[in-house]
C-alpha cells in the first residue's frame, strides 16, 4: 500500500491545496494531510481548527486523513509509513527553497521520495497568506477556500479574529 503525506502550515487550507490533495489521492492508496505544529511560529488558526477544518473539507475524498505533527517531516512520514513526500509548486519563486527542502529531507532519509505536484491554472496563485491579507482587508476570499473555511471565517469576522 502506497501511503503518500501532505505536509504543510494550511493556515488556512485553500482551494490550492485541496486540488494537490485531490491529485495525490487519485495517485496514492492512502494520503494523509499532516498540519504541522510550529511552537515558534504564532499562527492566523489554532492547529486544532486548522486540522478540524480541513476534515470538514475533504470528506468526498474517502482516502484521505488528517494529522497534525510536531519535529522533523520525515520523522513522521516514518512513523505512519509513508514512503511519499507531497508538497506543491505554484511559481519558479516556490522552486528554490522546495528543492533545498527535498534535498536536506532525501540526506536524511533516502527511502522517503518528495514528489512535487500542480493545481490547475486557476488554484495556481493561491496562497494561505494572500488569502488572510484578503480577509483581514475585509475582501471577499469565498473564490479561494473551501466552503467550511469560508462559513467558518465569516462567522468568526463578527467576533473580530
Ligand atoms: P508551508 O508553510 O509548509 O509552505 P503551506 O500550507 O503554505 O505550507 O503549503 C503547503 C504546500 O502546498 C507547499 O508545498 C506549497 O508550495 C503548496 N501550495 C500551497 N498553495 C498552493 C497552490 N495554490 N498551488 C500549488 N501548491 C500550493
Amino acid at each position: 500500500m502506497k501511503i503518500a503525506i501532505y505536509p504543510g502550515s494550511f493556515d488556512p487550507v485553500t482551494k490550492g491545496h485541496i486540488d494537490i490533495l485531490k491529485t495525490a489521492s487519485e495517485l496514492f492508496d492512502k494520503v494523509i494531510i499532516a498540519v504541522a505544529h510550529n511552537s515558534a511560529k504564532h499562527g492566523f488558526l489554532p492547529v486544532e481548527k486548522r486540522v478540524e477544518l480541513i476534515k470538514e473539507s475533504v470528506k468526498s475524498m474517502p482516502n484521505v486523513e488528517v494529522d497534525a505533527f510536531e519535529g522533523l517531516t520525515i520523522n513522521y512520514a516514518k512513523k505512519v509509513g509513508a514512503e511519499i513526500l507531497i508538497r506543491g509548486l505554484r511559481a519558479v519563486s516556490d522552486f528554490e527553497y522546495e528543492m533545498q527542502l527535498s534535498q536536506a529531507n532525501s540526506a536524511l532519509a533516502s527511502e522517503i521520495k518528495t514528489i512535487f505536484l500542480t493545481t490547475k491554472p486557476k488554484y495556481n496563485f493561491i496562497s494561505s497568506s494572500t488569502i488572510k491579507e484578503i480577509y483581514l482587508n475585509n475582501g471577499d476570499i469565498s473564490k479561494f477556500v473551501p466552503e467550511p473555511v469560508y462559513e467558518y471565517l465569516k462567522k468568526e469576522r463578527k467576533y473580530g479574529i
